[in-house]
């Protein structure tokens, strides 16, 4: 039969499935001998079998009356005893964190009797009386589901008529009119009495600590954290200890090291004479964690000894909570504490230094997201510097702008060069165009998964949302922060998506000092000397090489300095564009071969300068180049004003035939699903002067680099294949040119021919494509569009937000690999792929290719590379020595999340 009550000594800190985070580590201190008050915990599986079946499992009461005897029995109290009761109390904790989210109920125990015995015993009455009246005030909201603000008015109210302003100027014959007054409240809401029988109190505060499993809210949080909606929760039944007995008592928090910056040292607040939940709540000011040294020295050595013990064992930096009651310290949480970025590497490097860890360790500990936080612009720091405002840190980065109130205000202010920052209750689809011109999007409404966090993640803009002190009045031109200023239309404000605070006025920006020491500058910074001995470490891990999508010789360059080991994607589109479009224009209206060639002419020898500028910044590298991919409308000027251009023209009796064959051009070209339509290899087979062209301007420089002495690389990477005849017909003129214009210069080189891979057809068909490409590279921008079936533009801005927030997935397809549909295809491709080619050379160039998750799939499927935006070639390379690293230990704590 399943065991669903644990005592803390019969756990330990590797059960967090079975006995929740606090549970675990709650058992993990008492078997090191730390003064943990004692109790048990029952099981997430008890949790799971209450959820699923809608009542109790039938053996739980039995084993938690056991435990409670024991706990009775080691305690010499009894609970809810008349004359000495024993008090407990029950606290939620499941596998991960989930701060604020689900209940703890303090005092359970206490009723009309054994608050009296409590009073005698402790020869306090106050002190009894106030945490009878504490007591009615959790469970009333807790269990019984009352609005916190029944209690809070009848306190506030009963404090006006005392004319006092802190609950601790309340004498004991006010609490107990309180406590008279709470019970009213309790009688009124659910009609019935508040539970007097301590094991009723007890049982309904385990169910309802079960039930906070699926409130709304905590269901969101899980979503947004992605976290599984089946591990359920495990409650703690605990001895209380107290906090509230005077001036020798009192609680804290505290850090191991610094949770902000990772410097050494600890770091924590304490508050005489409170309740641990006084000290989170911020309800008194505290004091620093130092300051009990003067207070209390025994304590505080004690404690320091015991910080020091934990962060040894744990081997990371721990977050504890802490009571001392009456001299006497005791032990209430522990867990590995979270941190900023700059903390998570600089404690990551110094317990490495400090032997504690080891490099491999250090690099697991820091994820691909905190290092890409940390390569964003930030705001200098200022510790004299108040937010106004905070809201969640749905994207990250520093911007700072005028406040504009709406899209069309946004886009008009824009429009004439100023910085904007587009301030909305929340933001829908209509509001795309504001979002695109503004520096940043700030909300008062919607979470993470609300439609400015998704469509500002996608466009890499900053954003705030979900600020809740913001009362947004657009009619007005303004927004009004609770008990704060009021903010008009034009008035400058700076938000930090990474922290997720909002400033009034302009916050000065830097540039990352990480960004600036990889790039090569000599700066002293500690966290960015870190990340540099890290990555260093992650090189000599890592099996993915890492390549960057580059198409100009600036980021080329940069790409190398950040240690990219070639060009996974050169896009040329863009060399189309400015004054060539012309040259464009003119291929396209030409009315005959001769025509399409003398265009063609003109537009050789500027693509040879292009690919000649990038071999040099890549010399010795390869570089894969890409043919041309998009639609050619995209590069003709828009159908509407074309028409009306023309229909002017003509009135005027001007005779314009070159916009008059554009114009028809541009009709004709006209297609309904252009990412469906006449592109990437579809060109090269329709158009094939256009594909041979390129192909010679990239035979010609690499034959001119070679000459000059350089060592260039090219790769010719064909776009858009489904089916092997396409790459065959290609390949065939493509090797044709290469082969003709090395001969004619005399030059000795292989040059490559491969394919993307982003059309399903074409990924399970691979084997057939393998034939022809000497290389595939996943394309998984496109591959996720025709695998979902739908256009990223389009679904982003419509209805991503929906599908989040239902849970329909729990990321953006396009931000992570979705691993079950598009995953499949590029495994079977790679399978099918080097089943025909042995050793065929595989990577990937989508977005993907930078995403930390995705990388480790990608590894996982035996890619030789990934290739990525400039940025995120230092994320791949560390998420690549990471993915080796939690698949050797693919163990407990291997998590990568
Ligand atoms: P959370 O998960 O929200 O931190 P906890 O279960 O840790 O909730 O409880 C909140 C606070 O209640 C703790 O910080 C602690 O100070 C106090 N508390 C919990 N259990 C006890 C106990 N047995 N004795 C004294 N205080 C307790
Ligand atoms: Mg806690
Ligand atoms: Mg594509």
């Amino acid at each position: 039969m399943t065991t669903f009550v644990f005592d803390f000594a019969e756990g330990n800190k590797e059960l967090k499935d079975l006995l929740g985070g606090k549970g675990a580590n709650l058992a993990e201190m008492t078997n090191l001998g730390l003064p943990v008050p004692p109790g048990f915990t029952i099981s997430t599986e008890a949790c799971r079998a209450f959820l699923v079946e809608g009542k109790e499992p039938d053996q739980l009461a039995t084993e938690i009356a056991e435990h409670l005897r024991a706990l009775e029995d080691k305690m010499g109290r009894r609970l809810g005893d008349p004359t000495d009761p024993l008090l407990v109390s029950v606290r939620s904790g499941a596998k991960f964190s989930m701060p604020g989210m689900m209940e703890t109920v303090l005092d359970v125990g206490l009723n009309d009797e054994s608050v009296v015995g409590l009073a005698n015993q402790s020869g306090d009455e106050r002190f009894a009386a106030d945490s009878y009246r504490r007591l009615l005030q959790m469970f009333g909201g807790t269990v019984l589901g009352i609005e916190h603000d029944a209690f809070a008015d009848r306190l506030d109210a009963l404090k006006k008529r005392r004319g006092v302003i802190a609950d601790t100027e309340l004498g004991v014959e006010d609490l107990r009119e309180l406590i008279a007054e709470y019970k009213v409240v309790i009688r009124e809401h659910t009609g019935e009495d508040f539970p007097q029988e301590p094991a009723e109190q007890l049982r309904l505060c385990v169910l309802a600590v079960f039930k906070s499993w699926n409130t709304p809210r905590a269901a969101l949080y899980r979503r947004q954290e992605r976290i599984a909606d089946d591990l359920g929760t495990a409650v703690n039944i605990q001895a209380m200890v107290f906090g509230n007995r005077g001036a020798t008592s009192g609680s804290g928090v505290a850090f191991t090291r610094d949770p902000a910056s990772g410097a050494p040292g600890v770091y924590g607040d304490y508050l005489t004479n409170a309740q641990g939940e006084d000290v989170v709540a911020g309800i008194r000011n505290t004091v620093p964690l130092a300051d009990l040294e003067q207070i209390d020295p025994p304590s505080y050595r004690q404690l320091m000894d015991i910080m020091a013990k934990l962060e040894k064992h744990y081997r990371d930096m721990c977050d504890i909570e802490f009571t001392i009651e009456e001299g006497k310290l005791w032990m209430l949480q522990t867990r590995v504490g979270k941190r900023t970025p700059e903390a998570a590497v600089r404690i990551a490097v110094h317990m490495a230094e400090e032997l504690l860890i080891d490099r491999d360790e250090a690099m697991l500990r820091v994820t691909g997201h905190q290092l890409a936080a940390l390569m964003f612009p930030r705001f200098a720091p200022d510790p004299e510097r108040r937010s106004v405002a905070t809201g969640m840190n749905a994207s990250p980065g520093a911007a700072v702008g005028r406040v504009v109130l709406d899209s069309a205000t946004a886009v008009e202010w824009a429009g004439r060069g100023e910085k904007v920052i587009l301030v909305r209750k929340e933001t829908n689809p209509d509001d795309l165009h504001g979002m695109v011109v503004s520096q940043g999007i700030l909300t008062s409404r919607g979470g993470k998964t609300s439609h400015a966090a998704v469509v500002a993640r996608g466009m890499g803009r900053t954003c705030v949302c979900g600020a809740e002190a913001l009362d947004v009045d657009p009619e007005n031109r303004r927004f009004i922060v609770r008990n704060g200023p009021v903010v008009n239309e034009g008035d400058v404000i700076s938000i930090d998506g990474s922290t997720g605070e909002v400033f009034l006025g302009e916050v000065p920006v830097s540039d990352s000092a990480v960004v600036r020491k990889l790039e090569g500058e000599d700066v002293d910074d500690p966290v960015a000397h870190a990340v540099a001995r890290l990555l260093m470490h992650a090189d000599e891990v890592r099996r993915l090489d890492v390549r960057a999508n580059a198409d100009t010789p600036e980021d080329a360059q940069r790409s190398r300095r950040f240690g990219a080991s070639g060009i996974g994607l050169c896009r040329t589109e863009h060399m189309f564009l400015g004054d060539r479009r012309e040259l464009v224009e003119h291929l396209i209206v030409a009315e005959d071969e001769a025509g399409q060639a003398a265009a063609l002419d003109k537009l050789l020898p500027l693509q040879r300068q292009d690919f000649t500028e990038i071999f040099e910044a890549m010399d010795g590298l390869p570089v894969t180049i890409r043919l041309i991919d998009p639609p050619l409308h995209e590069f003709l000027p828009d159908l509407t004003e074309l028409a009306v251009h023309v229909a002017l023209a003509d009135e005027r009796h001007i005779e314009d035939e070159h916009d008059r064959k554009l114009l028809q051009a541009v009709k004709r070209l006209h297609e309904q699903n252009p990412m469906l339509g006449l592109r990437g290899v579809r060109l090269g087979i329709t158009i094939p002067g256009l594909f041979l062209m390129q192909a010679r301007a990239i035979a010609e420089a690499a034959a001119a680099r070679v000459l000059a002495g350089g060592d260039p690389r090219p790769e010719i990477m064909v776009p858009l294949v489904s089916t092997e005849r396409e790459l065959a017909l290609v390949r065939a003129q493509l090797e044709e040119v290469v082969a003709a214009v090395l001969d004619e210069q005399g030059v000795e080189l292989h040059i490559p021919i491969g394919t993307m891979i982003e059309i399903p057809r074409a990924a399970v068909t691979a084997d057939k494509i393998a034939h022809w490409a000497d290389f595939f590279s996943f394309g998984t921008n496109d591959l996720t569009q025709m695998t979902w079936g739908f256009s990223r533009d389009d679904v982003e801005s419509e209805f991503f937000a929906a599908y989040l927030e239902k849970g329909v997935f729990t990321a953006s397809p396009f931000e992570s690999i979705d691993v079950e549909g598009v995953g499949a295809l590029v495994r079977t491709a790679a399978e099918l792929g080097r089943k025909a080619k042995p050793g065929l050379h595989l990577g990937v160039c989508g977005e993907h290719g930078g995403d930390p998750e995705s990388i480790h799939f990608f590894d996982s499927v035996g890619l030789d590379y990934v290739s990525c935006s400039p940025f995120r070639v230092p994320v791949a390379r560390w998420e690549a020595a990471r993915s080796v690293l939690a698949a050797r230990a693919s163990g407990p704590g291997s998590d990568v999340r």
